[in-house]
């Protein structure tokens, strides 16, 4: 048959089941819970909120989350329809009764008699047909092994490993210096690319006595089965030897202390740069599961960093992604498999709201594809537009990391008559921009104004 079959019953899959249905096109959904469980989810229900039961702001003048709420009830989304059904009152925020909204989604998708639902682990990937793939933050450890044959190893994160990220002008560079390991590279600004803050055997002592001291977010049970290696937090390096930190990450090695080079450090903590402007530093290796408040006093004690300012703190959790920038299409399709389209969380856009758009312009295409017809891309001046574009093809593949919807993903607007716009006037030029385009993408008329 044609129908178009999707793998999890998530955000993304309900989603892209429904604009099948709406289209015309039969749709059937695999989701593997109730047999086979996450360490999130709670229920065998659709759509289950695994965290906060929020979809963020409604509010869709002056917020991007707020716009594509607005985009995806003009397409007739069922998570915002039950959402409204079930909303409880959070002010600008667009709260949910969460167990009565995912039981209604459910029951919505069960009852259309376009869409099936199959239950059941997939375990490995199709080859041939019509596929979705919207198997979320947390793909089973099966299907992530196939989807990474598929799409090559380094293709497929299972976290996010986030460092700690100072502003560079907190940093005492009376006790800090800028240098390379081994001074590599070609030019000077290479060569001076970091900045090392030097300890003392007692500092580093003391630091490792306080970071094996210091409070933790446990992780879940389950959820660093089997792919932990590669970033570990930076007190579980500690927790294996109080030399390890020293033979790792803050190896003194190829480096001298510019304030006193006669003295040899005993650890060295390195800041790498982490944007163009050269503004803020994030401190390499340091990904760690220390509870905010431990971190702050943890990293101050690193000579130099006694008074930094914390840009973001650190943190590590579980999400399964793929680095859509190299692997998709504009179509969301596999480059290298076609038939195989991605969605929702695991193509590296960040939250529930996201993840259903991107399942709902998958089902879409799928469907269009499905009945001989191409749809043209979104306009990237839309929040589903700016979204898929950032996955297919505008952000950078090397550094891609999962990414909310905001409006430093849309192309500027035109410049205004009468000089620079304040920011309410440039949210809302984006909005009513948006607005306008998608209205004209979904009645097809981008379509016509292109042929
Ligand atoms: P999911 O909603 O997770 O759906 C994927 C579905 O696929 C699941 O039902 C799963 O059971 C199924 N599945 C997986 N593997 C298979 C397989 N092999 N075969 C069949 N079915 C399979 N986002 C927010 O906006 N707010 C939050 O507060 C928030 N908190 C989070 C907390 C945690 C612990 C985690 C892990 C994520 C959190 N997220 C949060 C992100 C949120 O989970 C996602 O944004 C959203 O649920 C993703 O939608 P999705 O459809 O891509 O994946």
């Amino acid at each position: 048959s044609n129908a178009i079959h999707i793998i999890g019953g998530g955000m993304a899959g309900v989603e892209a089941a429904w604009a099948c249905a709406r289209a015309g096109v039969p749709a059937v959904i695999h989701e593997m819970r109730p047999k086979v469980g996450t360490f999130a989810h709670r229920t065998g229900d659709l759509a289950e909120m695994v965290c906060s039961n929020s979809f963020r702001s409604d509010d869709h003048e002056q917020n991007a989350v707020g716009l594509l709420h607005w985009e995806m009830r003009a397409a007739g989304s069922l998570v915002m329809e039950m959402a409204a059904r079930h909303r409880l009152p959070a002010g600008g925020a667009l709260a949910v009764d969460r167990d009565a909204f995912s039981r209604d989604v459910t029951a919505a998708i069960r009852s259309n008699p376009l869409i099936s639902v199959v239950e059941g682990e997939m375990t490995t990937l199709p080859k041939d047909g019509s596929w979705i793939v919207a198997t979320g933050p947390l793909t089973s450890g099966a299907l992530a092994e196939s989807i990474r044959a598929a799409t090559g190893a380094e293709q497929l994160a299972f976290f996010d490993a986030i460092a700690p990220i100072v502003h560079a002008d907190t940093i005492d560079m009376s006790v800090a210096w800028r240098q390379s390991r081994y001074d590599k590279g070609e030019t000077e600004e290479e060569r001076t690319a970091y900045i090392n803050c030097p300890m003392t055997k007692e500092q580093y002592e003391a630091f490792i006595d306080a970071m094996l001291a210091a409070e933790k977010t446990e992780f879940h049970e389950g959820e660093t089965a089997g792919y932990f290696d590669g970033c570990l937090p930076v007190e579980v390096m500690a927790e294996r030897g109080r030399e390890t930190l020293r033979f790792g990450p803050m190896k003194p090695v190829g480096l001298t202390n510019a304030h006193q080079p006669d003295v040899k450090p005993h650890a060295v903590v390195q800041l790498r740069r982490d944007n163009a402007l050269g503004t803020l530093y994030n401190i390499v290796g340091f990904q760690t599961k220390m509870k905010y408040g431990a971190q702050t006093s943890v990293f101050k004690m690193i000579p130099g960093l006694e008074n930094a300012s914390f840009a973001r703190l650190g943190g590590i959790h579980r999400n399964t992604f793929i680095n859509s920038p190299t692997l998709l299409d504009s179509q969301m399709r596999l480059k290298a498999h076609p038939w195989l389209r991605f969605a929702g969380q695991i193509t590296g856009v960040e939250g529930y709201v996201e993840s259903a758009a991107m399942g709902m312009l998958a089902g879409r295409l799928a469907a269009a594809e499905a009945r001989g017809e191409a749809l043209p891309p979104v306009p990237a001046t839309t929040a589903v537009g700016a979204l898929v574009s950032h996955i297919t093809g505008g952000a950078d593949a090397k550094s891609f990391q999962p990414m909310n919807v905001n409006f430093g993903l849309f192309p500027p607007l035109p410049e205004a008559r009468g000089g620079r716009r304040g920011r309410a006037e440039r949210y809302k030029g984006y909005t009513d921009r948006a607005k306008a385009d998608w209205s004209a993408w979904l009645s097809g008329m981008v379509a016509r104004a292109a042929e």
